[in-house]
């Protein structure tokens, strides 16, 4: 079974204008797995609970979370120079997606389930230690590793970010840390600009981020080919104890956001690597939702990540797994 970690209550953050990142994206998330009849009874749905402040100040300075939460409260609709919308249960449904993803640890850690999607908003990827930024206001997934090294007295998580944009806020968190492994395709140049292969890590960090920025019309063949050739072999090198995805849809030919061309199956086929990686080593995975903008792209390309952590290839035929 894989567990979707979710709650109505994500619905909530909605933007006061138009804008790319709202409720919709969940509900058609929900909506594609609703009715793909063979995917909904291999799942289950687990209630999130809220991060607390504590939680948030794993990876957060002090300042930074209060700058999220005065500023929340004396009702600020945008938090940054323009893309970091609030509204007035921007708070709670922040805390609840870093929660969400906190949830998700505990479980897989206590082995209840070792594979869930956390299917959670606002994105938390480019928010940086004391930084919002690009619709993020806390960093989900990063919170979610510093719990499980913490909390659950991990020495090694890896983070796989394929997201279409770098994870400039996971990175940053992490850079001089040797118990995160964080890895990011991104389409390059794109938002927020970061992301070189020259950015590899400082101090006890060094060799430790590892980035692959992809030009503009990178489809699934050069992507498969990276995790071939040089992620899989990082990984199993780096023998982590937990593994999280970044999971953004955003890299799909279809959206509005990028460039690029993958389609559905490629996101079936890098989980599926990162599946049997996760399977043979013998870890949970924990993949955490980042962006994804086109609602259709969005929710099939869900299902096909979801598919890709089911066994069982006799009931799945690679045909029928293939989008046209
Ligand atoms: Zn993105």
């Amino acid at each position: 079974m894989i567990g979707i970690i979710y709650s109505d209550k994500y619905l909530l953050h909605a933007p006061p204008f138009y804008h790319s990142e709202n409720p919709e994206r969940l509900s058609a998330i929900i909506n594609s797995i609703n009715t793909n009849s063979d995917l909904k009874r291999r799942i289950q749905f687990l209630e999130p609970r809220s991060a607390s402040q504590e939680e948030i100040r794993l990876v957060h300075t002090e300042k930074h979370f209060n700058y999220v939460k005065n500023s929340i409260q004396a009702g600020k609709h945008v938090l940054d120079s323009g893309d970091t919308y609030a509204n007035k249960h921007s708070l709670d449904v922040a805390l609840l997606a870093a929660g969400g993803v906190l949830t998700a640890v505990d479980v897989v850690m206590n082995e209840k389930f070792l594979r869930i999607f956390c299917a959670v908003r606002p994105p938390g990827h480019h928010a940086e230690s004391n930084r919002v930024m690009g619709f993020c206001f806390f960093n989900n997934i990063a919170i979610g590793a510093q719990h499980a090294i913490e909390k659950h007295k991990l020495e090694r998580v890896a983070i796989v970010d394929w997201d279409v944009h770098h994870g400039n806020g996971t990175q940053e968190i992490f850079y001089n840390s040797s118990e995160v492994l964080f890895i990011s395709l991104h389409q390059h140049p794109l938002y927020p600009g970061t992301g070189m292969s020259s950015e590899i890590g400082i101090g006890e960090g060094k060799g430790f981020t590892m980035n692959f920025p992809l030009p503009p019309r990178t489809g699934g063949k050069i992507y498969l080919s990276i995790f071939n050739e040089k992620i899989l072999q990082r990984l199993i090198d780096f023998n982590p104890q937990l593994l999280m995805i970044s999971a953004g849809f955003d890299a799909h030919r279809d959206d509005p956001l990028s460039d690029m061309k993958l389609v559905e199956n490629d996101y079936f086929q890098m989980t599926k690597l990162l599946n049997r990686l996760a399977d043979e080593i013998g870890i949970p995975i924990v993949s955490v939702l980042e962006g994804g903008y086109n609602l259709t792209a969005l929710g099939n390309s869900v299902c096909k990540h979801l598919e890709g952590f089911i066994h069982e290839p006799n009931q799945m035929t690679e045909s029928s797994l293939c989008e046209s």
